[in-house]
């Protein structure tokens, strides 16, 4: 196609048609289509010289034996966005980091750029959204001012890179945000999805050689996708998302895809008056204000990663004024709840039919282990009887499509946790036992999700959480 000729490409995932369409084929999306001048081929480093020389240049080929060097790391400082990063940033390394506007992702990166300042590295924070001053008034508010940190409001990469090349090889390089930046190099509009991926494209040469790392900041779209090219996603070599509610002040960071460390570990931020601060402690947090004469309330002793963390799981299970009961999920698979239902249903004898179904896991966090089943499953049945669970008591447990409860991993963290934050008891699979004699918790195991609604049911009633009282 010659170059200039007007093209359609999805701004969703970076599809190429000749010609308008409502929806995307290729990844389903409705009225992404936008029209660009079509891009130049891609550049490949040596590609023009290589088109005139026939014969490739020899290298040497290696064993896989032989010295491995551990890819360098710089700390951040940071402590749990290093947790993040697997141990903080690999030089050469390009990180994106997506997250709704707004919820705290250039206070992040403007505290830690001030912290590697400190610590003696070169660090350029480049604003596409934000004039010079305002970013000076985010340190200023944030008592950064005096951090080193190169600050400039510029969106052309060419530029950039230039300035960025002059003097030392910066350690970190923040780009505040990919959406902005614009590439000469590309003919097609900014912010388009050809211009965003160009920009990538020019960036990360310039992280692979020079060693710098990379920042991209990402605008998140309404359906937590990263807006524009979810090509960048392949192209760099992490993305972690920010998450979090305004509702709350804890905001989380979690690696999404990481080619240097683990996908599985989180970072838990407190949002202050005085910038983000770490917290030491997620459980605390996250079973702060609870209420411990509720029924409808089970904690769940869960893993992040290598962390244990407490969470609290709420359930609301009322009948119904509706032909067809409702089923709403918060902070867990909408999927994995109609299971434990269906499984309640069929061995543990309950009749949920004409019951409307909410769960929540509370504090705004995001459950995605099995091992929240058991857990999910008393809070349910707390609720439906109107019977509050121990509040001393944690729960965790894999629910079979049997009705079984399997045994889940790192279960001796799990305990230690618990015992920790002042739990005493706790219901998990068959065969787990407490092996920490120090740790006063007493483990009640059970093995099917019968037993686990027949223990409840002989909780002593409370008055007043009986259901049905709220109904008119
Ligand atoms: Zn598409």
């Amino acid at each position: 196609m010659a170059r200039g000729t007007p093209q359609f490409i999805c701004q969703s995932c970076g599809a190429v048609y000749n010609r308008w369409q409502g929806k995307c084929d290729a990844c389903g999306a409705w009225n992404t289509l936008a029209q660009e001048a079509s891009a130049p081929p891609v550049p490949v480093p040596g590609a023009s010289r290589a088109g005139a020389r026939s014969k490739g240049r020899v290298f040497p080929l290696e064993g896989l034996q032989g010295a491995s060097l551990d890819a360098p790391r710089v700390a951040s400082g940071i402590g749990e966005l290093d947790r993040v990063t697997g141990g903080g940033f690999v030089p050469g390394s390009v990180i994106l980091i997506g997250g709704d506007p707004g919820i705290g992702k250039s206070t992040l990166l403007t505290q830690a750029s001030a912290v590697m300042a400190r610590a003696g590295h070169r660090v350029a924070y480049i604003s596409g959204e934000e004039a010079v001053a305002q970013v000076r008034l985010r340190a200023e508010r944030l008592g950064l001012s005096d951090a080193a940190v190169e600050l400039a409001a510029e969106t052309n990469v060419e530029d950039i890179v230039a300035t960025l090349s002059h003097g030392p090889t910066p350690r970190l390089a923040i780009i505040d945000s990919i959406q902005t930046m614009w590439t000469g190099s590309v003919e097609a509009a900014p912010g388009t999805v050809t211009q965003v991926r160009g920009s990538a494209q020019a960036l990360i040469r310039f992280a692979k050689t020079t060693g710098t790392t990379v920042i991209l900041v990402g605008h998140v779209t309404k359906d937590g996708q990263i807006a524009g090219p979810r090509v960048v996603e392949h192209m760099v070599d992490a993305v972690v998302s920010f998450e979090g509610d305004s509702g709350y002040h804890f905001r989380i960071l979690r690696a999404v895809k990481n080619r240097f460390g683990p996908t599985d570990e989180i970072g838990v931020f407190e949002m202050t008056g005085r910038g983000l601060a770490e917290v030491a402690n997620p459980s605390a947090l996250f079973l702060a204000g609870r209420d411990l004469s509720a029924a409808g309330t089970a904690v769940f002793a869960g893993m992040e990663g290598t962390r244990p963390l407490l969470v609290e799981i709420q359930a609301l299970v009322a009948p119904t004024s509706l032909g067809t009961p409702r089923r709403a999920v918060v902070g867990w698979d909408p999927s994995r709840l109609s299971m434990v239902l269906a499984v309640l249903e069929a061995h543990g004898g309950l009749k949920l039919g004409q019951h409307d179904v909410y769960l929540n896991v509370a504090g705004g966090l995001r459950i995605t282990e099995p091992a929240a089943d058991l857990a999910a499953a008393a809070a349910l049945v707390s609720s439906l009887a109107g019977l509050p669970l121990p509040a001393d008591c944690v729960y965790f447990g894999e629910i079979g499509l049997s009705g079984a409860i399997r045994p889940v991993a790192q279960t001796p963290a799990r305990l230690k946790e618990a015992a920790k934050l002042g739990f005493n008891r706790t219901v998990a699979p068959p065969a787990v036992r407490n092996q920490d004699e120090t740790a006063p918790l007493v483990v009640t195991t059970t093995g099917h999700i019968a037993d686990l609604v027949a223990r409840i049911a002989a909780q002593p009633r409370v008055e007043g959480n009986r259901p049905g009282l709220a109904r008119r």
